[in-house]
């Protein structure tokens, strides 16, 4: 198989080029002019055109399914060149923004939630992805390929910058040399121009992979799957947290270096009698202190089978404002596209089954 061009950062397409600054060309065409087609690359000369078509790969990522939901996310399922399938998610979004008159209008935005890796090691008890186990890390191109696809696939124009989100499959930072890499390519300014302040890694929280990353200073935004404040309940949650206990964790974010303005996001599953009391709100304040922390209350949807049960609106309600109230930014999740696939993995789940 040829390498693919999505998987090069500027840098190394310089070095794999002569002259060096046709590298730059290449990812304009790429990411700025959406080309599938070497062909296509118009400025570039006759022979590295037809040497590149020899040497490299530009097929984008093949759609098998997508599904719209009635508030407009669509979620949609890639097959990559080995047949394996992954998917994303666009989630769009009304921004206020003031125009040069000092009118506030309102603004279309887009977030993009992609996966790292095909399956995931990490066992969470409430998702579909665990299910079918680990079956391969994904590489750079492939994960940047899964944004382009979709802003070509939905008109969204090459300088409408997005945000990322790394929650598809996996956890990325299991993958973390490919995820760091494609952090890079969307950040080129040659390319799709999406600054790290506009990225976010969402993981389930392994704490020495959490101060690597930290350590590379990046700018990238970090987005933690907490979802319990004791260890018991998260071990029963997710068995990780054997691994990588609450403590571990905290630890972790507090060295992590977090931009001014911003905040480490956590994700916090709300499980009706288990963790909905005002009591593990109290212990979610004294573990956040110190930290920037903007909290995301999940309602736990009950799927056939499972032993837990959804919280009620009085609950979650009483949780956010003791957050608030305690000096923690805490909103409750408004979950976008409920109509089709909402979690992690169900849109893969189902395929499959309309496959067998
Ligand atoms: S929730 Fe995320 S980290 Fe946990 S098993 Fe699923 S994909 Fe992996």
């Amino acid at each position: 198989m040829k390498p693919s061009l999505l998987d090069f950062t500027k840098e190394e397409l310089a070095q794999a080029l002569s002259p060096s600054f046709r590298a730059k060309q290449v990812f304009k065409w790429i990411y700025q002019g959406y080309v599938d087609d070497i062909e296509a690359m118009s400025n570039l000369p006759k022979a590295m055109r037809e040497h590149l078509g020899q040497t490299y790969d530009l097929t984008p990522l093949h759609v098998v399914r997508e599904e719209i939901s009635q508030d407009g996310s669509a979620k949609v399922l890639f097959q990559l060149r080995d047949g394996h399938t992954i998917e994303s998610v666009l989630l769009p979004m009304k921004e206020e923004v003031v125009d040069e008159e000092g009118r506030r209008v309102s603004h279309p935005k887009f977030t993009i939630c992609i996966s790292s890796q095909v399956g995931c090691k990490i066992g969470c008890t409430f998702c579909f992805t665990a299910k079918g186990g680990f079956v391969r890390n994904l590489s750079a191109g492939e994960i940047v390929g899964q944004v382009l696809a979709i802003k070509k696939r939905h008109n969204i124009a090459p300088e409408r910058r997005v945000n990322i989100v790394y929650m598809g499959m996996g956890e990325p930072l299991d993958n973390l040399p490919e995820v760091v890499k494609a952090v890079k390519i969307f950040a080129d300014i040659d390319g799709l121009s999406i600054s790290p302040k506009r990225q976010t890694i969402s993981t389930s929280g392994l704490s020495h992979q959490i101060k690597k990353l930290g350590e590379m200073n990046l700018g990238i935004l970090l987005a933690i799957s907490l979802h319990a404040v004791d260890d018991a309940l998260r071990q029963e949650l997710m068995p990780i947290n054997k691994a990588y206990n609450i403590a571990s964790i905290i630890e972790a974010v507090k060295a992590f270096p977090i931009d001014e303005r911003k905040r480490v996001m956590f994700e916090y599953l709300v499980i009706r009698g288990r963790n909905d009391d005002l009591g593990s709100a109290k212990k979610l304040v004294t573990l956040l202190h110190g930290i920037k922390a903007k909290v995301n209350l999940i309602y736990f949807n009950p799927h056939e089978g499972s032993a837990y049960q959804r919280p009620e609106l009085k609950a979650m309600e009483a949780f956010r404002d003791y957050l608030n109230a305690h000096g923690i930014v805490c909103t409750i999740r408004q979950s976008k596209g409920l109509d089709i696939s909402a979690a992690c993995g169900q849109l893969k789940e189902r395929s499959t089954h309309d496959r067998t």
